[in-house]
């Protein structure tokens, strides 16, 4: 029997079924990218969030190899609740009743394949999305006994070390994700539109408590905060770091079930 492929992080969109199964045997972690189909600025393109969900899962991938550990990347899940985007053309944004129940089966469908140890990795940070990937990965990891993580960077100890813009709360569109997409897909960062605009300091969780309901209340009415401007491909790579650390560290705390 060959050799599993440990030079290159696997993605099972990419594998006939039988290689899966393989993957399933040898206890693989499996990954499953989240992200969202939303507007992000003048300067990013509607797929941000999923590319850097699946760029964060390709790391966390040949971290586990270098454990002499195996992971397999699903096939990402691209739509979500987007609702302070959805006036913005593109942004699709799916109800939480609907994209909970899917989010669910796809997590236990990985599961029924033998795969225990699940992380799903979501990087589309509207609360009210944030909170039904949690709510699927909890009915999913009761329903099937499989261990699920997902890993949330909003928080301490992760929050801290991803840049003041970040943890002040501006992190849409802005240096944070800029600076993310330069290291994971610099084609499409349209650069000329990136230099030219203006920061916009804002705090979105602030605004959203205090009654905000979309970007455009919130201060953004080109669907973006902070400073793309300032983005640099350095800081992308350093945060790309530090994001698959942080997931590596919570799918490898999950345990091992028989
Ligand atoms: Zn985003």
């Amino acid at each position: 029997m060959a050799q599993l492929p440990t030079a290159e992080a696997p993605f099972a969109g990419d594998l006939p079924w039988t290689e899966v199964r393989r993957y399933a045997e040898r206890r693989a972690v499996a990954l499953l990218p989240v992200g969202s189909t939303e507007a992000h600025g003048p300067h990013l393109p509607l797929c941000v969030d999923v590319v850097i969900a699946e760029e964060v899962c390709r790391r966390v991938s040949m971290r586990l190899v270098q454990r002499g550990q195996l992971g397999l990347i699903f096939p990402a899940v691209r739509y979500g609740l987007t609702d302070f985007a959805a006036e913005f053309a593109g942004t699709i944004s799916i109800p939480a009743e609907a994209a909970r129940a899917f989010l669910t089966e796809v997590i236990a469908g990985i599961a029924s394949h033998g795969f225990r140890r699940i992380g799903v990795i979501n990087h589309h940070l509207e609360p009210a999305h944030f909170r039904l990937v949690h709510e699927a990965a909890r009915a999913a990891a009761n329903r099937t006994g499989a261990a699920v993580a997902v890993p949330d960077h909003r928080k301490p100890p992760v929050a801290p070390l991803l840049g003041d813009e970040f943890t002040r709360g501006g992190s849409h569109a802005g240096a944070y994700e800029t600076s993310l997409m330069l290291a994971a897909a610099p084609q499409l960062v349209h650069e000329g539109a990136r230099k030219s605009l203006p920061d916009l300091p804002f705090d979105l969780p602030a605004a959203i408590k205090a009654g905000a309901r979309n970007f455009r209340d919130c201060g953004g009415p080109q669907a973006y905060f902070g400073a793309p401007a300032s983005a640099t491909r350095e800081e992308g790579e350093r945060l790309l770091e530090v994001l698959a650390e942080a997931s590596e560290r919570a799918v490898l705390d999950l345990p091992l079930a028989p």
